[in-house]
């Protein structure tokens, strides 16, 4: 760990900080660093001070709102590390080619998201964010570990030096690479007796099958998703095989955006991200966030728009936090799926969430699904059953007219269904259960 300091300050500081009990008190705070953060990166980036020439510091709500494509065109001029686009997509390929993750290029670290291929993301961290960044962490997820002795097993498709710093005397860490096969984590679980799992969903829910199963004889005491969408259904099974809530992190390229509170809950980082709401839909409180973060520097984020869809709580959270609480987190926009209307024929949205709950109430017997759709008029449905005594027919009707309800319910008619046998191999790609692969 190179910024021990660094890391015991965050840590500190973002627990003070949750104390937090004022909302208007929350805000009056963010304002200040904003306006002081905005007034560095004006200064730092060019990029920055020309998009924002003719506004001034205090309008920064009106700035001109970017996105992935914006960022990664105008890489070079928009971080304040002088680093070249060229530079670190070479620095990440070479780190992920040689699987030595030591990225960096003049003192600041590179990562590149994963994603679909021609979407990925690069991200800079210099030391004192990376600092900030891991005691932000340990303070969201782990409120009390930093004083512990703790055994913590990380699964990460690629490690890198931002999550390496995790490493301390109390603190032991043990990084698991998602391309290793089930059997092989199973093992090592078995022997490293980790009491803190972050992992994606779909590795959890493999593991929770291994622990139904008798293979896996460990106790977790915190689980924590990360990377995936958490679907209701992994949910369930992983709670019931465990015995315990799912905690997630929300993090991406872009930031640390939201963890979960002591009772699951779901709350934004608004200590350190400001969150405006773009709603998609006021009824059902869905919104991408239009997030600003006031803490990075090297790669500023702001008024920059993720491609996430949101759905905020209708009550506040149990646990008194004045920080935005989250009913969940659907997936990305591009999986919402779209149907011409029976009548009109213009597209209606279908959000991932109303397919996952229309296959989920269809038969208990569902194990796994996936649902994609490929153009307008055609829906693949991919089912694995629980049990092969279950009938298949009587599992696929169910799924069928569960999904007629659901698309009567907003106006258009059922397409062709095509049922395909489930299959997915956690690691190399993340599970979508609901995904459209046409472009409207
Ligand atoms: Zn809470």
């Amino acid at each position: 760990m190179n910024d021990k300091l660094g890391i015991v300050k965050h840590y500190v500081l973002t627990l003070a900080r949750q104390r937090r009990r004022n909302r208007a008190a929350l805000e009056k705070w963010q304002e200040r660093r904003i306006l002081r953060h905005i007034a560095a990166v004006r200064q730092a980036s060019p990029f920055y001070g020309e998009l924002w020439a003719n506004y001034r510091d205090r309008e920064w709500r009106d700035f001109p709102v970017i996105d992935k494509t914006v960022m990664m065109e105008h890489f070079d001029r928009l971080n304040t590390a002088g680093v070249s686009r060229e530079a670190a997509l070479e620095a990440a390929a070479i780190a992920e080619r040689t699987r030595n993750f030591k990225p960096t290029v003049g003192g600041t670290t590179v990562g590149l998201s994963s994603g679909t291929s021609g979407s990925r993301g690069l991200f800079l961290v210099n030391p004192r964010e990376q600092a900030a960044w891991t005691g932000t962490v340990l303070a969201k997820l782990l409120p009390r570990a930093l004083w512990r002795k703790e055994r913590l097993a990380f699964f990460l498709r690629a490690n890198s030096n931002l999550y390496e710093s995790v490493q301390s005397g109390r603190l032991q860490f043990e990084f698991f690479d998602l391309l290793d096969p089930l059997e092989r984590h199973v093992e090592r679980l078995n022997d490293y007796q980790a009491g803190i799992w972050v992992a994606p969903p779909s590795i959890l829910r493999m593991l929770a099958d291994a622990r139904l199963a008798g293979r896996l004889a460990v106790q977790p005491h915190k689980l924590v998703g990360v990377a995936e969408v958490l679907d209701p259904l992994d949910r369930q099974i992983i709670e019931a095989a465990f015995g315990q809530p799912v905690h997630q992190a929300y993090q991406c390229t872009e930031g640390f955006l939201g963890a979960t509170c002591h009772l699951g809950t779901m709350h934004l980082n608004e200590d350190i991200v400001h969150i405006q709401k773009e709603y998609l839909d006021e009824q059902s409180r869905r919104f991408v966030p239009i997030i600003t973060d006031f803490s990075r520097t090297s790669q500023p984020i702001i008024r920059y728009r993720l491609n996430d869809i949101l759905t905020e709580a209708d009550k506040p959270c149990l646990c008194g936090s004045p920080y935005t609480a989250i009913e969940r987190i659907e997936g990305r926009c591009d999986d919402i799926l779209y149907f011409p209307h029976a009548e009109h024929g213009g597209a209606v949205a279908a959000f991932p969430d109303f397919i996952t709950r229309a296959v989920i109430a269809a038969s208990p017997e569902i194990a796994h699904y996936k649902v994609v759709q490929h153009n307008w008029h055609q829906l693949e449905v991919s089912i694995q059953l629980s049990s092969s005594a279950s009938d298949e027919k009587v599992v696929h009707e169910g799924v069928s007219s569960e999904l007629a309800r659901l698309l009567e319910r907003i106006g258009c008619s059922l397409p062709e269904l095509v049922f395909k046998p489930y299959s997915f191999v956690p690691g190399n790609a993340k599970l979508r259960r609901v995904e459209r692969r046409f472009k409207l």
